[in-house]
């Protein structure tokens, strides 16, 4: 096959290419940007595999980096916008059923392509558009098919990641998972055991953010992959509930894991202990539990004043994307509309601060004012006060001797 137009973030890569070729070596574009260009799909970076040592790499350019030198991997400045470049290797040990215990480099592209995961990853692209298929993924491509290179079970056995992958690959492209592959994975599931959460995590969020999430999801319950995931094993029942939710449309992490947490019907503090067995980010954390009372609030129709202002807008716009997809969402204009009838949007926007109301109101600094201001925000967000210093102060005053 030859793609006689390559799309045109190829354009400036190409030289880089031709100077590794005219120095007598191989460069070939490789992985999921040859995958993305046959299927049409954006391509978001280039990866180029060559021949050439690394060493042999910095000599033919002038400006180059090592960005990963003992993967292989030399950043090439030359052209502009940096490429990456890795030589051909082999790999083999993978005692610990993740990494390699021994990259090797070798000068031959087909041992190269051999250790790639699936065969619609290990294509190879030259320059002048002629594409280099020694695995059928060209095939395997037109018929949407995902394939282990190589014998499934094997390939499972050095690298557990690639099951996530798998199925990751099921949802992001709508493919399907070959049969012999997904024997593999349902024999292989328990080795995802020993791959590290973070990687695991990585491929589980572009699973659920991907084009078709319950055909992704279908095949991470139906391999078993689930039971090796934090807090998900035994938890079958409830994740086949995600397979009956349509229009899925989910656009980030955050509402990614929002959802989730709604199908295992986590309190707030259940999903925070949930997610942090995930190893996510503290912020996300905080986002994702902003969101969860918005949801609460969509799902039986009472959403307060006091819900939006504590979640802030971009909570409440991620939280009614999850809703959606329940059916309890309210339109977004209508939300947003709600959102900015919020008398204020943040305790800064409060007509007094702590300083106003020590010198106006004679509250004492401690623990009262503090009550005081959080009081004052929730009448003020209610709209049982007006946001207007005056009327602010009387009522501190009040509250004061209310104590
Ligand atoms: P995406 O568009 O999602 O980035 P990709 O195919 O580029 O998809 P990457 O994770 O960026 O995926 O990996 C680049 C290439 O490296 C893959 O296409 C594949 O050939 C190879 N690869 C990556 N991870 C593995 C792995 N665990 N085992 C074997 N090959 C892998
Ligand atoms: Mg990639």
């Amino acid at each position: 096959m030859i793609i006689k137009h390559l799309p045109p973030i190829f354009e400036p890569a190409r030289p880089v290419l031709q100077k590794i070729e005219e120095a007598g070596f191989e460069a070939y574009f490789v992985g999921g940007c040859v995958r993305d260009t046959i299927l049409g799909d954006s391509i978001h970076d280039i990866d180029i595999a060559t021949s050439a040592y690394p060493s042999e790499i910095k000599a033919i350019f002038n400006r180059t980096v090592d960005t990963g030198i003992e993967h292989g991997t030399v950043m090439i400045l030359d052209h502009g916008t940096g490429y990456e470049t890795t030589t051909f290797r082999t790999e083999s040990g993978y005692q610990d059923f993740r990494r390699p215990d021994k990259v090797t480099f070798v000068r031959s592209l087909s041992e190269d392509l051999k250790r790639r995961d699936f065969t619609i990853n290990a294509l190879a692209l030259k320059e002048n558009g002629e594409v280099i298929d020694l695995f059928n993924g060209l095939d395997d491509l037109k018929h949407h098919l995902i394939k282990a290179v190589g014998d499934p079970n094997e390939r499972f056995h050095e690298d557990a990641l690639r099951m996530m992958r798998a199925v990751r690959f099921a949802s992001k492209l709508d493919f399907v998972i070959a049969t012999k592959t997904l024997n593999g994975i349902k024999q292989n599931a328990p080795l995802l055991d020993k791959i590290a959460v973070e990687r695991i995590r990585v491929e589980f969020e572009n699973l659920l953010l991907g084009q078709n999430p319950v055909a992704g999801l279908n095949d991470f319950l139906q391999t078993g992959l689930y039971q090796y995931c934090p807090g998900l094993s035994g938890q079958k029942e409830k994740l086949s509930g995600l397979l009956l939710l349509n229009n899925w449309q989910l656009q980030n992490n955050e509402q990614a894991w929002a959802t989730l947490v709604t199908q295992l019907g986590l309190s707030l503090q259940e999903s925070g202990k949930f997610l942090r067995r995930w190893k996510t980010s503290n912020e996300l954390i905080t986002n994702v539990k902003k969101m969860l009372p918005v949801i609460a609030g969509l799902r039986t129709s009472d959403l307060s004043p006091l819900t939006l202002f504590k979640a802030g807008k971009k909570a409440v716009q991620d939280a009614n994307q999850v809703a959606k997809l329940y059916g309890w969402a309210i339109p977004d204009e209508q939300l947003m509309k709600q959102y900015d009838l919020l008398p204020i949007k943040s305790g800064k926007e409060l007509a007094v601060n702590g300083g106003v109301l020590i010198s106006n109101a004679g509250v004492k600094p401690g623990p009262l004012l503090g009550k005081i201001i959080r009081k004052l925000t929730v009448q003020v967000v209610n709209g049982e006060l007006p946001n207007d210093r005056e009327a602010l102060i009387n009522e501190a005053e009040k509250l004061k001797k209310e104590g």
